[in-house]
This record gives structure tokens, sequence and C-alpha cells, in this order.
């Protein structure tokens, strides 16, 4: 009997491969990082053969380092970076360019267009998303426009894919060129109600169908990999975007379940169940999952500014020396004194959506110290995710019972309490912190019929800490004032 289950996690900065037993728990794991090129500014490039490579040595060294037989591995699941864009051709596998990553702003004037000539409202009602350079079809209008290849694309010699499309392409046997359709809602070309590539959209961009990956579930058998990887043929059954693998990983399975991710940014997701919830507060409608032909829903809204605003403390103020030291800083005194720090470093995503906010440091008196400004980074971290959860519960019409959290900085237990305290629900952090990869290998499990029901793999989610809020309401709705207050001086500030 296979006893493993397999994690590609194709990540923006690294490639990641993790082994985990059938009840969740972590074997082996093992991480690869790879260059980021950015040839102008604004341009951000990842090489494919890169991406590919690193994915590969990720996934031996996982299976080396547990020491098993990869005939063991019942199933593997790729989770990836979405959005970046990868164009190769159909018969050499050659890749046209280098891969347009998501951060990618080369696009931003195509999009400027599209919703000056007045296609915002169709956009966002058909895809759900935000008309922006950010999602992957104005990518790829860009590399057909820029290698002149439509013609090729035309005639069906060359496929479009995410990072999950490309793995799959080079890694399996009989090269399936498909994508998930969580992928495929992050790329303003893929109809959320419809299931399927918009034929209005694909006109707009002017983007050829016979390019396009066919879309399939994010669970469910894909192909097998290619025995050249690991000496044996292995069952590929799950593909997913790395935030809804996350949200899987969550045990997020109930219409209303919300989860928070504190990495360099935050990606809050809440599942909206078989509804996709139009938003009137800024954020995305987006996949959660499709398996057995049933698309679930989720709402997104993110946070520019997460953890990274603990590495500006530490990189550019230099006032700690490491990200895990805010923590002590913060609990040695008992507020901030009324100071709030907006970081708005690059403006402010939802519900704001101001990018020409900037960052904010207000309230100060002759008291305020570096305790004080630390504190005050960390409780931004948790007000931007605050009014994120506001607005999904005006866009969703209930209030979570909790918030699963995961990520880097939440293993700040200022943070999380803080969290709790400013949102007025418990926040509860797993025991395996590394959800998306979970995720993906859950959802490779159900694929594979290790788990009969999505309910079955919950199970492998367990409880590592809860936060029970502890402020008093109005102290609460005092603290969200003050800090709306600070958002309302830094909006607009790079305008003048
Ligand atoms: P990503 O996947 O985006 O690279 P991670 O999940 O690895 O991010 O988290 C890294 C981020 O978390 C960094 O921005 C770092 O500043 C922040 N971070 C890590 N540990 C802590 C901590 N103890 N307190 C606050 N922030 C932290």
């Amino acid at each position: 009997m296979a006893k493993y289950l397999a994690a590609l996690d194709q990540g923006t900065t690294s490639s990641r491969a993790v082994l985990f037993t059938e009840d969740g728990q972590v074997v082996s794991s093992y991480n690869r990082e790879f260059p980021q090129h950015y040839p102008k500014p604004g341009w951000v490039e990842h090489d494919p053969k890169d991406i590919l490579d690193s994915q590969i040595v990720s996934l031996r060294e996982a299976v080396r380092l547990a020491d098993i037989n990869p005939a063991d591995i019942a199933a593997i699941g790729i989770t990836n970076q979405r959005e970046t864009t990868f164009l190769w051709d159909r018969k050499t596998g050659e890749c046209c360019g280098n891969a347009i990553v998501w951060q990618c702003r080369r696009t931003a004037g195509i999009v400027d267009d599209l919703v000056r000539a007045g296609h915002g409202d169709m956009i966002r009602r058909k895809t759900g998303l935000v008309p922006d350079a950010y999602f992957s079809g104005t990518k790829l209008k860009w590399m057909l426009d820029y290698y002149n290849l439509r013609e090729k694309a035309e005639k069906g010699d060359l496929c479009f894919g995410t990072a999950d499309s490309f793995l799959c392409w080079n890694l399996l046997e009989d090269r399936p060129h498909v994508t998930d359709a969580t992928n495929a809602g992050r790329t303003m070309l893929f109809n959320l109600r419809e299931q399927d590539w918009d034929e209005d959209l694909l006109e707009l961009l002017d983007i050829p169908r016979a390019c396009l990956p066919r879309v399939v579930d994010t669970a469910g058998m894909i192909g097998m990999l290619d025995p050249a990887i690991l000496g044996c043929r292995i069952p590929v059954t799950a593909m997913a975007g790395d935030q809804h693998a996350s949200l899987f990983g969550q045990a997020c399975l109930k219409t209303g379940d919300v989860k928070n991710t504190y990495g360099t940014g935050c990606f809050m997701l809440m599942n909206t169940g078989e509804i996709p919830v139009e938003s009137q507060n800024g954020l995305l409608t987006t996949m959660a999952w499709r398996i057995g032909g049933k698309p679930t829903y989720a709402l997104e809204g993110s946070v520019f500014m997460g953890g990274a605003t603990i590495q500006w403390l530490r990189d550019e103020l230099k006032i700690i020396s490491t990200a895990a030291e805010s923590e002590a800083l913060a609990l040695s005194v008992n507020g901030t004194g009324g100071v709030y720090l907006v970081p708005a470093f690059t403006g402010l995503g939802a519900p704001w959506w101001d990018m020409y906010s900037r960052g904010t440091l207000i309230g100060m008196t002759r008291g305020t110290g570096r305790p004080h400004i630390v504190r005050a980074a960390l409780e931004a971290i948790a007000y931007q995710s605050a009014d994120l959860m506001e607005a999904m519960v005006k866009d969703a019409g209930h209030r979570p019972g909790r918030l699963q959290v995961d990520g880097g900085a939440s293993a700040n237990a200022f943070l999380m309490q803080f969290q709790a305290d400013i949102c007025g629900i418990p926040v509860v952090r797993p025991k395996v912190l590394e959800t998306t990869a979970l995720g993906a290998a859950l959802l490779a499990g159900l694929g594979a019929g290790v788990f009969a029901t999505p309910g079955e793999t919950t199970r492998a989610w367990k409880q590592d800490l809860e936060f029970t809020p502890r402020m008093d309401e109005a102290t609460r709705l005092l603290e969200m004032n003050g800090w709306h207050r600070a958002v309302e001086r830094s909006l607009g500030f790079a305008k003048a």
C-alpha cells in the first residue's frame, strides 16, 4: 500500500516539495530558491528552466531525505504561485522568453486602455477580478504581441499556462496541457459562472483559444509522473493555486470559513460555497476549488505589506535585528501610546484601493520610543487584516466564528492575540503551518481516492493554539477608529 502524499509547491522565490503521511504529518521537505530577474524597473521575470530544475531537485531531495521508496507515494498534488505566465512551443517545449511574474507591471498600460474603453465592469462581472496587470490575461496578450506569435497560437502550436500547467506539461507522461479551475480563475480570461474560457474576453484581448489549457477539476486524475523523475510512475491528482490550496489545507470547507496567511503580504480567503459573491467592497471573487465538477467559490482580499512591514523595521529602520524580536518589544509596553503606523509603502489595497496612499507614522509624542513603533507595526498588520475581514462580512452577510491563520508571521503570539482582539473572534493556529503544501497533498489524496470525501481530509488538520479575544468592545471600536483616522491621513499623499 502506498503510504505518502507529496506536494510540489512552486512559489515565487523558491520551489519546494513536501512529503506527508496520509494523516497530514510532515515526513520531509526540501526547498530550492531560484533567481529573480528584473530586466527593467517594474518588470519581474523567472527563467522557466530554473522553475523546472528547482522543482525536480526539490522532489528528489525530499524523497531522499525521507528515505522512502518513491513507489510508496500514493499521489502528488501541485500548488503554485498564481498568475505567472508561461508560453511554450507545443512540439519542442521551448519557451517564448522568460515567464512574466505576477508582480510584473509591464502591462499596466494595456489594463488602463481596457478600463478607459469601458470594459472594466464586464471584466469584473465575468471573472470576479478587478482589472489589473497582476492577472495573466494581459501578460499573455503582451507575449503574443511582442514575439509576434498570434498566427502560431491560432494553429495550436503554442501552449499558454501558469506554473501548474507548465509543470504538468513538463513532468507528466504524455504532456497534458491542463490547468485547474483555481488557476484559470486568475487569468482574467475565465468565466467564473460558466467555468470556461470566455469568448468575449478572448476577443477583447485577441487571444486564440487554441493556446489555452483544458480546465480540469482541482482534485482528480491528471496523469502519471514521468518515471524519469523518480524512477517510477506516480499519479498526479491535484492542482491548485497557492491560496486555494491553503484554504483547503486549513480545512475551511464550510461556507463562511476564513483563513488568513501572514507572509510577506497577507492573503485572506473566505469560502462562500456554491455562490460567487460579487464584492461591493473591493474584494475579488475567486474559486475556492472545483471538485467532482462542482465549483466552490471564495472571496479574497490581500494586504500588500504584512510581514514585509517587520522586514522594513529590520532592514531599513534597523530598530530590530530579527523579525521574532518584534514580539518581546511589543509586549514590553502596554500600548502604542496612541501611535499608528499605516504601512502604505506601495499604496493600499482592499478595501481602500488607493495607489497614492503612502506610509504614515502618526500620533507620536515625546514619550514615543522604539517599542511603541514596533508594536504599531505589528498592530498595523492586524488592522489591515481586520479591514479585509469587515469587507468580507459586509459582502457575505455573516461573521465567521473564527479566523484560521498560517504563514511566517503567524508565529508571533502578540500579533495573533491582537488580531483576535481587534476582530473580536478567536484566532486559531494549526500545528502544520505549511498549509499550502498540506492542502495540495490532501487534494491529491482526495483525487486519488485515498479520501472518499473532502470532509475526510479534515482529520489531517490539528490545532496548535487558539487566541481568544480579550479586548472589550468599547476599546476595540476606539482602536479601530484611531486606525481609520490614521489611514485617512495617508490617502492620496503621493498624488500632489
Ligand atoms: P513568504 O511565503 O511570503 O515568503 P513567510 O510565510 O515565509 O512569507 O513569512 C515571512 C514573513 O513573516 C517575513 O516578512 C517576516 O518579516 C515575517 N515574520 C517571520 N517571523 C515573524 C515574527 N516572529 N514576527 C513577525 N513577523 C515575522
